[in-house]
């Protein structure tokens, strides 16, 4: 898939989606930079792709923080030399009813889904070279509407805004922005929202009878991360074993 050598920046990567992602680029021979949160936890991750024999940097950065994302782009640039995909996948989902949703529970979810993808990709479209490729993890919650998840879903609808404007404007560079929308994928992160009884009634509504893995998502992440999906800017890739079909 053309992705070796590379050098790749995923966010939210100690775990879930991100980790999965972070283990299929290895896979292909791309070098990654696995930055989350916790720097303990990133390492950790980082150690495990050891043995495909790319190289790996672990940096902690929370994406909400314009001055810890620029430094986890300067470093990368300063270590790999380069920076060809970036991949934001750092993402907050905590359940609020919306009479209840404090001002507060609003303002963390838009600034780790919806600032946070904004200042990565401003800090990682300046190292960018023509090729350079934005791959952004969305959720079907862009298209449909979740309860409890009001601030959520609006985070999530400006990221899809967010990946067709920004393609327009880099697209004189030759960077492409794109998206991938997971439906309901069986990670950490959705272990501690989802209740057994939540987890069946999920599985009962999607057409394909189980939920997806990290592995689904890293798959349409790789796609969209390679030339092969050159001419494919501002568009999000639906992944959800058919559930957002009725
Ligand atoms: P996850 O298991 O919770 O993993 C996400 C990682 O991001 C965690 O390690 C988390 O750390 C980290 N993180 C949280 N806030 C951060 C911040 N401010 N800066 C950097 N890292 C931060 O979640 P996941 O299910 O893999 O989700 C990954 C992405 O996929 C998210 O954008 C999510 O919205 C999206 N998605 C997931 C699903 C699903 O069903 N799982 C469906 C659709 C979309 P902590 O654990 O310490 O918070």
């Amino acid at each position: 898939m053309q992705l070796k050598n590379k050098v790749a920046v995923i966010t939210g990567a100690r775990q879930g989606i991100g980790f999965g992602i972070a283990s299929a680029f290895a896979k292909e021979g791309c070098n990654v930079v696995i930055s989350d949160i916790d720097q303990a936890g990133s390492e950790k991750a980082a150690k495990k792709l050891q043995k495909f024999g790319v190289r790996t940097l672990a940096i902690a950065c929370d994406v909400s923080k314009g001055d810890e994302v620029r430094g986890l782009i300067d470093k990368t640039a300063k270590k790999f030399g380069r920076l060809d995909i970036l991949v934001n996948n750092a993402g907050i989902f905590p359940s609020v009813p919306f009479p209840k949703m404090t001002e507060a529970d609003w303002d963390s979810v838009l600034d780790v889904n919806l600032k946070g993808t904004f200042l990565c990709s401003q800090a990682a479209a300046g190292k960018m070279r023509a090729g350079g490729k934005i791959v952004n993890i969305s959720s079907i919650a862009s298209l449909v509407g979740f309860e409890g998840l009001v601030h959520y879903c609006a985070s999530k609808g400006g990221v899809n805004g967010m990946v067709r404007a920004l393609a327009l404007e880099l697209a004189d560079r030759k960077i492409n922005v794109n998206a991938v929308a997971p439906g309901a994928i069986e990670t950490p992160g959705a272990a501690k929202t989802l209740t057994d009884e939540a987890k069946k009634g999920i599985v009962a509504a999607i057409p394909w009878k189980k939920m997806g893995t990290p592995d689904d998502i890293a798959q349409a992440a790789v796609f969209l991360a390679s030339d092969r999906s050159n001419y494919i800017t501002g568009q999000v890739l639906v992944v959800d074993g058919g559930w957002t079909l009725r």
